[in-house]
């Protein structure tokens, strides 16, 4: 037999789609806050969000009469026809939300226009409990408790109490980053997980999110052509994490999921992070709504561009150029041991304490930590005072006599991969006195065959002589020594890609970096004065110089303001 379901057995299927747990309430209601113009929202909840979740705001609050309206299924005030669709500006448009909640929890509404009195209603599972005339101010709180009691099977689903806060809490900082013009306060268990002004500043609202430490490190991104618009923040090498936790994206201010986007700034950011490490990032993409369809799924979190390529090449080319503009090494910040005097002044009692906490300092990396680089010094000009280790180049700035440390290796691969991806502009050959011959294998022969690109632009000129073997006529003009060992490395390794990988575009760039970091300088090695300032102003005519090909960092500043407050002179 078929029959209409009845109106609660419907608004449950419904649930299933929009509610699947607490975090989705605390969205739905969130996006009606803001629907609604509200400049200040706060969110309460208590058990993960289970046994009582409230979102009070200063919107325009419902007109009394049409409450019961509002927790009817598909009853809107946001959109009329199915044409309004492609211009809608509201996060909300289904009329789903607030039957879907009620349907599936205790829910009491409290809202006022500011006019006249307001109005209080209790929903039972859909059941209308009771209905009030109040005086309240103007605005909504709604309160969902219970959520779940009448559908077991949904509850017996939810994750761990911890995991739904956790989840409550990215909800609720993406929709905070979204409006830095409202104010956002969330609690939990009567505990302030954040708060945020509200005064329009997306900086703030990042650090309220985020931790001030972030703010140092964000690199402002924008990019417009003809419809696409995208603006917010990238971060430094130092605020990347190894997970995407700090990853916001919106779409029209929607905060969503999207690989389009994720992948893009990953993508721009590779050779600047090592692998494993994620960008900070908080992007605004601002398209048409005819460009991009929100209604993908009920809960409005994926987007489906309608060219997906082009969102794609934009944010790629956005946050390429903005960490372009980033030319600046990373720098140490020394933290200053405890003075002396401060044990020796303590009364016996305390010296203990003290003692234990002085153990923090042995360990190095509690002596500093590491920041990104101001993006406003660029690059400075380095001069060479010496080696440490045959492996670190100690620099000074001419201009601002600050120290730097330069890792030869690293530095070296950065100035022959940049090489090799330009092209056209070798580094400098120079012909050997005394050619010499290299015996190869087979295998390193096709190497060699497959390579010859590849090896001119690394300064190595070599031609075929008898079968197995190539005479080297010129090599690198820096670093000269043992030309034939290092052709020789790079071969052996060209080989071992050429059996394992396919030519892509992604096995060319590993070509080109293996390539590179056989070919360098090594570390353990000696450099005179004269190459080691060659090294360092090559370096500083690459277009990335702050990080080698793997995205390990060339250099660290060591500034002076940090000498002087390490050695107490400030
Ligand atoms: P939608 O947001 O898709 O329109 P909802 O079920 O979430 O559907 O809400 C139904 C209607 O109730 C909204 O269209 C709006 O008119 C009203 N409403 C809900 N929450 C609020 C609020 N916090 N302030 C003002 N009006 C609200
Ligand atoms: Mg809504």
């Amino acid at each position: 037999m078929i029959r209409v379901l009845d109106r609660q057995t419907a608004n449950q299927i419904a649930a299933g789609e929009v509610v699947e747990r607490p975090a989705s309430v605390v969205k739905e209601l969130i996006e009606n806050s803001l629907d609604a113009g509200a400049r200040c929202i706060e969110i309460r909840i208590k058990g993960g969000g289970i046994e009582l979740i409230e979102v009070a705001d200063d919107g325009t609050g419902i007109p009394a009469e049409h409450v019961p309206l509002a927790l009817e299924r598909h009853a809107t005030s946001k959109i009329r026809t199915i044409e309004d669709l492609q211009s809608v500006t509201t996060l909300g448009f289904r009329g789903e939300a607030l039957p879907s909640i009620a349907s599936c929890s205790r829910l009491e509404m409290i809202t006022s226009t500011g006019q006249g009195a307001g109005v209080r209603v209790e929903v039972h599972g859909s059941q209308l409990v009771s209905e009030k005339r109040v005086a309240t101010r103007r605005g909504t709180v709604v309160r969902v408790r219970d959520l779940f009691y009448n559908t077991p099977a949904r509850k017996k689903h939810l994750a761990s109490r911890s995991t739904e806060v956790a989840r409550i809490t990215e909800t609720v900082y993406a929709a905070a980053v979204a409006h830095p013009e409202v104010s956002f306060r969330l609690y939990s268990d009567n505990r302030e997980l954040l708060f945020t002004p509200g005064r329009g500043d997306l900086m703030e609202a990042l650090a309220a999110v985020m931790g001030p430490d972030i703010i140092a490190t964000l690199l402002p991104l924008s990019h417009q052509d003809d419809d696409i618009k995208l603006t917010g923040y990238v971060g430094g090498r130092s605020a990347a994490r190894s997970s995407r936790d700090r990853q916001l994206f919106f779409v029209n201010k929607r905060p969503v999921r999207d690989s389009v986007l994720r992948e893009a700034v990953e993508d721009a950011f590779r050779g600047h992070l090592t692998t494993g490490r994620y960008p900070l990032a908080a992007l605004f993409l601002e398209i048409h709504p005819s460009k991009v369809d929100v209604n993908v799924h009920p809960t409005k979190t994926q987007v489906r561009f309608v060219e997906p390529r082009r969102v794609y090449s934009a944010t790629h080319r956005a946050v390429r150029e903005t960490l372009a503009r980033q030319k600046s090494f990373p720098q140490l910040v020394l933290k200053p041991l405890p003075r002396s005097s401060d044990v020796e002044e303590q009364p016996a009692s305390m010296v203990k304490e003290r003692t234990v906490e002085r153990g923090q300092y042995e360990g190095a990396r509690d002596l500093f930590t590491v920041t990104d680089g101001e993006p406003s010094r660029g690059l400075p000009e380095l001069e060479p005072l010496g080696q440490i280790h045959y492996t670190y180049i100690i620099a000074r700035d001419t201009l601002s006599g600050e120290l730097f440390i330069v890792d030869q290796h690293a530095a070296h691969e950065r100035i022959y991969y940049d090489a090799l991806c330009q092209g056209d502009e070798r580094v400098a050959s120079q012909d050997l006195l005394f050619p010499l011959t290299l015996d190869l294998t087979p295998g390193e022969m096709a190497a060699w065959e497959s390579a010859a690109g590849l090896l001119e632009g690394l300064g190595f000129r070599s031609e075929p002589f008898g079968l197995n073997s190539v005479i080297i006529r010129s090599a690198p003009a820096l670093f000269a020594e043992e030309p034939a060992d290092k052709l020789q490395e790079v071969l052996s390794h060209l080989r071992k890609m050429l059996s394992t990988v396919e030519r892509t575009p992604d096995s060319d760039r590993a070509r080109k970096m293996m390539a590179s970091c056989k070919a360098a300088i090594k570390a353990n090695q000696r450099l005179d004065r004269a190459a080691m300032a060659e090294l360092l102003n090559q370096l500083a005519r690459t277009k990335n110089p702050l990080t080698c090909p793997h995205g390990r960092p060339t250099a660290v500043r060591v500034p002076r303001r940090e000498l002087e407050r390490f050695f107490r002179r400030t």
